[in-house]
């Protein structure tokens, strides 16, 4: 499990922001999240995978561009954004 602050995502490595995604159909909005590979500092955006209540996201992330991260993450203060 990596634990992985809030930041921006295209200032640093390993940071997460959050995303809202607005879709037309039954579930106009997504409360999602980018995040910024630690291994390169890559964005990867989550909107494929669940968030929980305190941040773990499922499933484990891999990084788009295969530098090698491959990890279980939670997002450090997902329940405060
Ligand atoms: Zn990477």
């Amino acid at each position: 499990m990596v634990e992985i602050p809030r930041g921006f995502v295209f200032h640093r490595p390993g940071v997460w922001e959050p995303r809202t995604l607005i879709v037309s159909g039954t579930e106009p909005r997504i409360e999602t999240a980018s995040m910024s590979c630690p291994g390169c500092g890559c964005p990867a955006e989550l909107a494929d995978h669940a968030i929980d209540a305190v941040g773990r996201v499922t499933p484990s992330v891999v990084c788009p561009k295969a530098c090698g991260f491959h990890a279980l993450v939670t997002l450090v203060g997902w329940s405060d954004r």
